[in-house]
């Protein structure tokens, strides 16, 4: 500790380069300091340092962290405490660029796997970014001793050390609780659950937060209420249960069918207490899909829902840089089977409509031989037939699926309503006039192979994949757009895609023989064995990443410009 109170004086008002002199590692009395890399200049990305503290002089029993999902919650628990000690410091101390700062990775609403806190059996550590104080290029030492010898100890004493079992517990509880449900739904044949008081409205459409006043609370409708069983509680949880199969979400405009939609979409992660969404569960692989106009397609079978265009083009390995709304909706569909999706989520907004249906009038007015398109609903009960993927869509104008349903939900006022029943019976009164085109079978899904060149990040020397905010990769020479990502949540997400694409390509792992399939197993597994942190290349600390699912990093695959397959 002394030692780093030396280097600083002996450094200050020196030039900004001399700050490399205080990396290290060292030892505080209540902690270990590491000084893993210094900014090259007081504008550069702050400075990465990380804090270890025994974990045997902290209130974390070893009984909070004995699954995976509690070990989550404590260290995203940290995480929350130590970003809100942070805040109570003035943000920037005096100086030049980002003098002064010292951040830590912010969480919004949902819980995610993250580097930002690790805690292992031994140790707790905290990975912090500092801005390195300077006026103009001149080294502020007294101002850098204030960090690491007062603010620093000052977070960590009252987030670490002042953490308490009554502050551990309810977390705690709460993730059982969550991980409980995602059991239920995968041995019940459910797709979601969504309880009973749920708040879905967010407070805007660019918050996460949920709607305060005016949100009218989730009432499950009597016949699709269900009861789930949970830990630390005597009465089971009861709300609304998605069954396996085709369900529909019907209502008029504005009745709150998207937002319903749009929770469940979010329910594939867990959310913190007082989200609303704490108990809006879904399967971990429902994916939404949309159509996106403009995005790269690589050598993807898309057969089944588009056949042969115009002048013969085939459509058994389609490509393009330039995707049509419906053939970026049918290829993102088969990607997403092809990396294991178990459920879609669709929303007729956003949908192609040519996509979802060809009514009888069209039918009669264009034939088949020249409709290239088999839509989705002649394909969705194959779909879940050969594939086991169920579908959740939300239709206001497309009565034409009430055929094809398993379920229908009524939005109205944003209460739900069974209608299934009436749903049948106007459908065998008003009979559609359609043919179903669909065949008996979806069809076959060919697993592609990527080939090493796909990955190229090279941009002059450098390889080069940097995540620019939630939705942009500049990748080597181009941007990698990831804008139709609606359940990417974090932009700590985008940084670990971003990293997992740069470490594929180093490592090799593009060898032309592992299938994309393949590739994603690969990677799941080593963040499961070696941490989310194992894929950076930075010594020591890993940076800011939160792991996305396997769909989202497919996704990013599957639309980097550069991808090139073989089937
Ligand atoms: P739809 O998709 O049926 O047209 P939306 O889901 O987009 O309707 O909802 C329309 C508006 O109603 C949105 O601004 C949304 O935030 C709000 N809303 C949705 N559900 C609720 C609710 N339960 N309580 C209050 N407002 C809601
Ligand atoms: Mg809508």
């Amino acid at each position: 500790m002394e030692t780093l109170r030396q280097r600083l004086r002996s450094i200050d008002q020196k030039g900004y380069k001399a700050y490399k002199a205080i990396e290290g590692t060292y030892r505080f009395p209540t902690f270990t300091l590491a000084i893993d890399h210094v900014q090259g200049d007081p504008f550069a990305e702050p400075s990465k340092v990380r804090v270890i503290v025994p974990r045997a002089k902290t209130a974390l029993a070893a009984e909070w962290t004995d699954t995976k999902p509690r070990r989550i919650r404590c260290e995203d628990l940290l995480l929350r405490r130590v970003h809100r000690e942070l805040r109570q410091w003035p943000l920037r101390a005096r100086g030049s660029g980002k003098s002064g700062l010292v951040l830590i990775d912010a969480p919004g609403q949902k819980v995610l796997e993250r580097t930002a806190v690790q805690v292992a059996d031994e140790t707790i550590t905290v990975c912090l970014s500092v801005g390195l104080p300077a006026n103009g290029r001149r080294i502020l030492a007294k101002e850098a001793e204030a960090i690491f010898f007062e603010q620093i100890p000052s977070v960590i004493e009252r987030a670490v050390y002042g953490l308490r079992e009554e502050d551990i517990r309810p977390a705690v509880e709460l993730a059982d609780q969550q991980h409980a449900i995602r059991r239920y739904l995968r041995e019940h044949g459910l797709v979601a659950f969504v309880k009973n008081g749920a708040i879905l409205p967010r407070e805007s459409g660019v918050s996460d937060k949920p709607l305060q006043c005016e949100a009218v609370p989730f009432q499950s409708p009597p016949e699709l209420e269900i009861a789930i069983p949970i830990p630390h509680c005597t009465e089971p949880v009861k709300g609304m249960g998605i069954r396996k199969g085709i369900t529909l979400i019907v209502g008029g405009g504005y009745h709150g069918k998207s937002t319903l939609l749009q929770a469940l979409e979010h329910g594939v992660y867990d959310h913190i207490a007082g989200d609303g969404r704490e108990f809006v569960i879904t399967d971990s692989g429902a994916v939404k899909i949309r159509a996106e106009d403009g995005r790269s397609v690589a050598s993807v079978d898309i057969s089944p829902l588009i056949g042969a265009l115009p002048y013969g083009k085939e459509t058994t390995q389609f490509s393009t840089e330039n995707a049509s709304g419906s053939t970026s909706q049918a290829a993102s569909m088969i990607e997403m089977i092809e990396a294991g999706a178990s459920a879609f989520l669709i929303d007729e907004d956003t949908s192609a409509t040519n996509l979802l249906i060809r009514d009888g009038r069209m039918q009669a007015l264009v034939a088949k031989e020249a409709e290239p398109i088999t839509p989705y609903i002649d394909k969705a009960r194959q779909l879940f037939r050969d594939y086991g993927i169920s579908t959740v869509l939300v239709v206001g104008g497309l009565g034409d699926y009430l055929d094809i349903a398993d379920c229908v939900i009524k939005m109205e006022q944003y209460v739900p309503f069974d209608v299934t029943g009436e749903a049948k019976r106007i459908a065998a009164e008003m009979p559609s006039g359609r043919k179903a085109e669909g065949g008996e079978s979806f069809g076959r899904i060919r697993e592609r192979i990527p080939l090493p060149e796909s990955l190229n990040s090279q941009k002059g020397k450098k390889a080069k994949a940097v995540a620019r905010g939630r939705h942009v990769i500049q990748y080597g020479q181009t941007d990698l757009l990831l804008y139709a990502l609606e359940q990417l949540v974090d932009d700590s997400q985008t940084r670990a895609i971003a990293a997992a694409l740069l470490y594929m390509e180093r490592k090799g792992w593009l060898d032309g023989k592992k299938t994309i399939r393949q590739l994603l197993d690969a990677i799941e597994e080593q963040w499961d064995r070696q941490g989310l942190g194992s894929v950076s290349f930075r010594k020591g600390n890993p940076g800011e990443l939160a792991r996305p699912r396997r769909f989202e990093l497919a996704a990013a695959l599957n639309r980097l410009r550069s991808l090139r397959c073989i089937q």
